[in-house]
């Protein structure tokens, strides 16, 4: 987001930031996403409308510590940039970790197959 944005309480010029939301794969930015919450038996909970995900910028006030935050797309060289839903992310946790247990249990078949 460009240029100032000031405090509604005290008046004070605000700096940028973001929050950071912690999850598996680490520190993630915090995303807006239309809607309600709707729960996931497997990632907690799911995103509708996955084209739809926007980074969250909030704004600290250095001199009362008011928060103000804004969702608007980000864009550079003229390009949107949209940042990657927990589900994806999730998702693609999902797939190494079968990927892992499939690779392991190919280990073990050649392992028993060995010790014959
Ligand atoms: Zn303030």
């Amino acid at each position: 987001m460009q240029g100032t944005v000031e405090c509604t309480r005290c008046h004070a010029h605000m700096e940028s930031g973001w929050v950071p939301d912690n999850t598996h794969a680490g520190l993630q930015q915090e995303n807006w996403s239309p809607g309600e919450p709707q729960p996931s038996f497997w990632t907690g909970l799911k995103v509708e409308k996955k084209d739809i995900v926007i980074p969250v910028t909030t704004f600290r006030c250095p001199n009362c510590g008011y928060l103000e935050s804004y969702a608007i797309p980000q864009s550079q060289n003229g390009v949107l940039v949209s940042g990657t839903s927990s589900s994806q992310r999730q998702r693609t946790a999902v797939l190494i970790a079968l990927g892992v247990m499939a690779l392991m249990m190919a280990l073990g078949v050649v392992f028993l197959i060995r010790v014959r």
